[in-house]
């Protein structure tokens, strides 16, 4: 009676489960991370406990026969939409149907061969190695491919561990008692079906958690970076300036302000995408020129900042020598013209600075000086007023 009551309560939740997955990934659109997977996953599991309902006293049945199908493609749904969660691209029609269709037949052999004993102890035997190779493969996530998600994983793990083992345990008792065991009243099939009712509740709403967490993670890396160019925005730049001046409290930087030189000439001349070329070009270049640990942004349109930290002037000044440098030796080929473009850039160095809180002063210096630079005649390094480096005005 308890089973039948808990396992009708399971039927429910694993159907409104299923719809809200559904719903959830028809608001992703491109990737959906596996939900549309895991609503497949729920309909088939909440469908097979419905047979289960109806089906009354284990046998040989078509309805039975399609329970234990559905029984086992469920968790093998799952684990394929656990892998789209994790950017693997598994395919998911093609494997569910044939395992639906392989085991529809080995049940029938089975059947035929051994008796219904053994179909029964067939499905178990094939949920415990499913369940318990799930939870390894979660084991090996926590020191791989979702290291980011350790606890987690790890829970995971354990809960769907423990159904393996349920299964085990039933087994066991098939193998021991025959079917029998399996009666609905037992305390065997009520503890496995409160199990079930529990991960049943537990996982979809912890699924639907670590879904909203990766969706964070990429609106945050969205909202830190240039689209076009992947580097920092300015909103990354002056988040990425908190945490390294937190790290390192006494640090001091300078601040190069990168501009290209009639830029405007360029888009005018081959267009806005060759534009975009050229901006992605000078991004890579500054990239590669940056020391490990300096910071690279794009402030918005042709102008770039390059934090150099653990430095002096002097060497703030090489730095943005050897920016200068890169840009006007770079070349950016396009396909229609068979013509590399050149270009070159204008940099303003900034004073010493020390506190994400003096950003937008220190910028501003620093486009002082650029905007010196301009005027003296483009291509070419300019200080801060004040600024103490060897061989320039201070
Ligand atoms: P100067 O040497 O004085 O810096 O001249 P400039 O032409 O580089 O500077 P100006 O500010 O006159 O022009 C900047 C141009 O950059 C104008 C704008 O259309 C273009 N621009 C801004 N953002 C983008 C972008 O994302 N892609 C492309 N292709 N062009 C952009
Ligand atoms: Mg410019
Ligand atoms: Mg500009």
């Amino acid at each position: 009676m308890v089973a039948t009551v808990v396992l009708s309560m399971l039927c429910v939740h694993l159907l409104c489960f299923s719809g809200m997955f559904l719903l959830i990934s028809t608001r992703l659109h491109g990737k959906k991370m596996g939900t549309d997977v895991f609503a497949l996953g729920s309909l088939l599991l909440g469908f097979a406990y419905l047979l289960q309902l109806r089906g009354g006293p284990a046998g040989w049945s078509a309805m039975s026969v399609l329970n234990h199908t559905l029984t086992l493609c469920a968790p093998a749904a799952y684990a394929l939409g656990a892998a789209r969660f994790f950017d693997r691209p598994v395919p998911v029609a093609l494997p569910l149907l044939v395992l639906a269709g392989g085991y529809t037949v080995a049940q029938w052999l089975v059947q035929v061969l051994l008796g219904s004993e053994a179909r029964y102890a067939l499905l178990a035997a094939a949920c415990a190695a499913l369940f318990l190779a799930m939870a390894a493969v979660l084991i090996y996530g926590t020191r791989t491919f979702a290291r980011h998600l350790r606890a987690e994983m790890a829970v995971f793990a354990v809960l769907i561990g423990g159904l393996g083992a349920m299964n085990a345990a039933k087994l066991a008792l098939i193998l021991s008692g025959g079917l029998d065991n399996l009666d609905m009243g037992s305390d065997f099939q009520t503890a496995f079906y409160i199990y079930m009712s529990f991960l049943g509740t537990l996982l979809p709403p912890a699924v639907v958690w670590l879904v909203l967490h990766r969706l964070t993670d990429d609106l945050h890396v969205m909202a830190v970076h240039d689209p076009l160019t992947g580097l920092l925005n300015r909103r990354g730049l002056m988040g990425a300036l908190e945490s390294q001046f937190r790290a390192n409290p006494v640090a001091v930087a300078h601040l190069l302000i990168v501009d290209i030189d009639h830029f405007k000439r360029i888009n005018d001349t081959y267009g806005h995408k060759v534009g975009d070329l050229v901006l992605c070009s000078v991004a890579q270049v500054l990239q590669h020129t940056a020391r490990q640990g300096d910071l690279v942004c794009r402030l918005g349109g042709e102008e770039f900042v390059v934090i150099a930290f653990d430095t002096d002037s002097a060497g703030a000044l090489r730095a943005a020598e050897r920016v200068r440098e890169a840009i006007e030796q770079s070349r950016v080929g396009t396909d229609t013209a068979h013509r590399a473009i050149r270009c070159t850039a204008t940099v303003g160095i900034s004073k010493p600075f020390a506190g994400a809180e003096a950003l937008d002063e220190t910028l501003q210096l620093a486009d002082a000086a650029l905007y010196r630079g301009k005027v003296l005649g483009r291509n070419r390094v300019e200080c801060a007023q004040g600024l103490q480096a060897p061989g320039l005005p201070a």
